[in-house]
């Protein structure tokens, strides 16, 4: 056997490795996400190369090269905990590493062998076009590798103080004399304790080692948790839980969820659907809808969103936390993710996948985050064309199950998600003077039953429909055929304010004073704002004022009123009422004054 070798790590990757060992990741605990990975990785990569028949000779398995993952070790990753000797122990059956390929891809920083084997997969791949796919489910340009970075093995520094990693490769490999090259040949053990030097020796070619890779962490004395089987499982679970390949911890299955986001959606059953939803809501209904779809452009995307039967936040417990975890080939990202969507989406449950993310980087940075901005626009604009899918293809269902469940949301996204409050605007429902109690209808409906001179859409606030077919507002609507959309809460009364216009016509609140509906008579013309409890007791015998009566009269009112009143005027809006207040500001935001004052008095 070869001697042990000394070997110093690059300068750069000195410096780099500080960085990631005290402040690349937030979370030390991803440093097993990292490894788990490398693992799966290393195991892809075994398969691409058995697909593609290049040299695996794996003496022991017998493996003739047709058949994928048959013979010898099975495909799978092992992870042992040993809290006696406070070591976490991460064994994969994956492609292993030769001697050189250990200095390259681990004395290396930031140089990811497993990117330069998805370059040289694609190279490949480009050569023989339907040569690889033919195996079936083996990607022909590595779409299943993991990493590409190069920084994640570092990560285990994070929590130990010394790594080893013994590897043997499945790949043989020949000097130009034609012999094996012994260098190549056996099982190599990398050691480091992540200070600026590592060492290489060839373990005995007698002794038995398995092909792939087995990397000890010594845990630091204060890491000493990781070396907690309970633990460990739970960071399995929470990051790998998805990781394409069997996970043992001491022996136990852990990862049994397949990642169906990443199949075919037209492939995935329902009763698939029904059990990853259950899992990723922690709810035990079934999803009202489901959302799955792949893009490539402008990004990556894989999304499997569900719209759960029902929402928690109209029992009193308070707003929701977002719903949707970010993966990046089956590996999370980051759990429920604040910034994948927009808030008013908080009701949706779900995974976004995207080989896009980088795995390590920080949420911080903002190259990233103009990255998760794009796909943030992306994803929305798709849940809001799904919705109105829904709503056109099954408006029972759009109404009676969504829209009543979930109307308050789309209302805050038209307030709060500026991007989107055109088009989440013909996603609202309302009731109109002209339909019947509980008929409702979109804006795009009540704009196209307008007639032709009617430039604006108008809406009146009231406590109940009843009180808003009486309402004095109405005279002037009911008198000239408009239709008026009728909202009985603040909430409504605060999104049309908000949303001020739809498809180029105004929102006109009908408490409005400038209501236009009589273009060739004469209306209420200034902003006026007006209070009046008069009571006429003499509606039958109605007879207008002279001129100079009603000028007279108005004066009257507005030096009465004065505090109270900014103007009094005549109008011909009316014509059963005597008197009606209308108001130069938005009704809205009087209302919601109101509100306020009720609140606190
Ligand atoms: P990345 O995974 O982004 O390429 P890492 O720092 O995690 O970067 O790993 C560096 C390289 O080391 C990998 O690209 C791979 O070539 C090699 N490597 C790491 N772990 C394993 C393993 N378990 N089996 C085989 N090769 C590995
Ligand atoms: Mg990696």
């Amino acid at each position: 056997p070869r001697e042990r070798e000394d070997m110093e790590f690059q300068a750069e990757t000195r410096q780099l490795l500080d960085i990631v060992t005290h402040s690349l990741y937030t979370d030390r605990e991803v440093f097993l996400r990292e490894l788990v990975s490398n693992a799966s990785d290393a195991l892809e990569k075994l398969r691409h190369s058995r697909a593609a028949g290049s040299g695996c000779h794996d003496d022991d398995d017998d493996y003739d090269g047709s058949n994928v993952g048959d013979g010898g070790s099975p495909l799978e990753i092992r992870i042992e905990t040993d809290e006696a000797s406070n070591t976490l122990t991460i064994t994969d059956t994956g492609i292993g590493m030769t001697r050189t390929e250990m200095i390259s891809n681990l004395g290396t920083i930031a140089r990811s062998g497993s990117k330069a084997f998805v370059e040289s997969m694609r190279v490949r791949g480009e050569a023989q076009r339907s040569g690889t796919d033919a195996s079936g489910d083996v990607d022909p340009f590595g779409r299943g590798i993991i990493g590409k970075f190069g920084v994640g093995f570092y990560s285990g520094f994070m929590v130990a103080d010394k790594v080893d990693v013994r590897s043997r490769s499945a790949i043989k490999r020949r000097k130009d004399d034609g012999n094996d090259d012994d260098d190549d040949r056996g099982a190599v053990l990398w050691e480091s304790t992540g200070t600026g030097r590592y060492s290489l020796s060839t373990l005995d070619r007698n002794v038995r080692q398995d092909r792939g890779t087995s990397v000890v962490l010594h845990l630091k004395p204060d890491m000493a948790q990781y070396s907690d089987e309970r633990t460990v499982e739970a960071i399995l679970k929470k990051y790998s839980n998805f990781v394409g390949f069997p996970i043992y911890l001491n022996g136990n299955r852990v990862n049994t969820i397949e990642a169906i986001w990443l199949q075919d959606p037209k492939t995935v059953e329902e009763s698939k659907h029904s059990d990853f939803y259950k899992y990723v809501s922690h709810m035990y209904d079934e999803p009202l809808s489901t959302l799955h779809f792949r893009m490539d452009a402008p990004l990556d995307i894989k999304a499997l969103l569900y719209i759960p039967s029902f929402h928690q936040e109209k029992y009193g417990m308070g707003r929701m936390d977002p719903g949707v975890s970010l993966y990046s080939r089956k590996v999370l990202v980051e759990p429920k993710s604040p910034d994948i969507l927009p808030e008013w989406c908080r009701f949706i449950k779900g995974v976004v996948d995207s080989e896009d993310l980088p795995l390590s980087i920080s949420r911080e940075k903002s190259q990233d985050s103009a990255l998760v901005g794009k796909m943030r626009k992306a994803l929305t604009r798709k849940i809001i064309s799904h919705l109105s899918t829904m709503m056109r293809k099954d408006i029972e269902k759009y109404r009676d199950e969504f829209y009543k469940e979930y109307s308050f949301f789309l209302k805050e996204g038209v307030c709060q998600d500026f991007d989107s409050q055109q088009s989440l605007s013909k996603l609202l429902l309302f009731e109109t003077s002209k339909g019947m109690a509980g008929e409702l209808v979109s804006l795009d409906e009540y704009v196209s039953r307008c007639p032709p001179e009617s430039k604006d859409i108008y809406y009146l606030c009231a406590p109940s429909r009843e009180l808003a077919l009486l309402s004095p507002y109405m005279e002037g609507f009911s008198k000239s055929k408009r239709e008026v959309i009728f909202v009985y809460s603040a909430i409504d009364d605060f999104v049309m304010a908000n949303l001020k216009t739809f498809e180029g016509r105004e929102l006109v609140s009908a408490d409005r004073s400038e209501v236009d509906l009589h273009p060739a008579n004469d209306v209420d013309g200034d902003a006026n704002k007006g209070k009046k409890d008069e009571k006429d007791d003499d509606t039958s015998s109605r007879k207008s004022l002279s001129t100079a009566e009603a000028t007279e009269f108005c004066a009257w009112f507005q030096t009465t009123l004065s505090s109270k009143v900014s103007q009094c005027k005549t109008t011909k809006r009316l014509s059963s009422s005597p008197a009606v207040i209308t108001d130069n500001e938005s009704g809205a935001l009087r209302r919601m004054m109101r509100m306020v004052e009720t609140q606190e008095g």
